[in-house]
């Protein structure tokens, strides 16, 4: 029984690279340990992330991250049962913004800044997917 989740979320203080590197090198980690697999994209004090994975592992996960003390307005998304995996190849894969297209931004949103409060959930996975499929994203599994 797999699941997809995808939540929104706003950075509670300026996130620097370490800060964003330490989430990353402990999602790693524990989401290897846990057959969680996803994407997370980070950009003007916006979170992205979509979780799969078995449905326990993700709703604890989901649950551990929403009361996270380093980001605050936690939104969920989406949430669904999935016949298979889209992000298969990345524990926690990290969108590189340096190579988003604005074009892309603009393709699902009314401006090219990241701002999933204002897409549809469905939207927010469609340009998810695209950047996956565009290899905009760094990480090892
Ligand atoms: P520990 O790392 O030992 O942490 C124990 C507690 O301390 C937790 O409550 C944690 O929230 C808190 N904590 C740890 N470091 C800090 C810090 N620098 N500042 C404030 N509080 C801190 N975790 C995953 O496992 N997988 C993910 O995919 C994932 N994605 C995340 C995405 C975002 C946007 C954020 C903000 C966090 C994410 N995390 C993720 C981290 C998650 O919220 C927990 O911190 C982590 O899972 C706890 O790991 P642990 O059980 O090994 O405990």
């Amino acid at each position: 029984m797999l699941v997809r989740l995808l939540y929104a979320s706003r950075a509670a203080a300026a996130v620097d690279a370490d800060t964003l590197s330490a989430i990353l090198k402990k999602s790693r980690a524990n989401n290897a340990a846990s057959g969680v697999t996803g994407l997370l994209c980070f950009s003007s004090g916006i979170f992205l992330q979509v979780l799969e994975g078995g449905r326990l592992p993700v709703n604890k996960l989901y649950h551990r991250i929403a009361s996270d003390p380093r980001h605050t307005d936690v939104a969920l998304l989406s949430y669904s049962e999935i016949t298979e995996r889209s992000f298969a190849g990345w524990s926690m894969g990290q969108v590189n913004l340096a190579r988003l297209n604005p074009a892309l931004l603009l393709k699902y949103s009314e401006s090219a800044t990241l701002d999933p409060y204002a897409m549809s959930g469905p939207v927010s996975m469609a340009l998810l997917d695209e950047l996956a499929a565009t290899a905009s994203v760094v990480g090892c599994t």
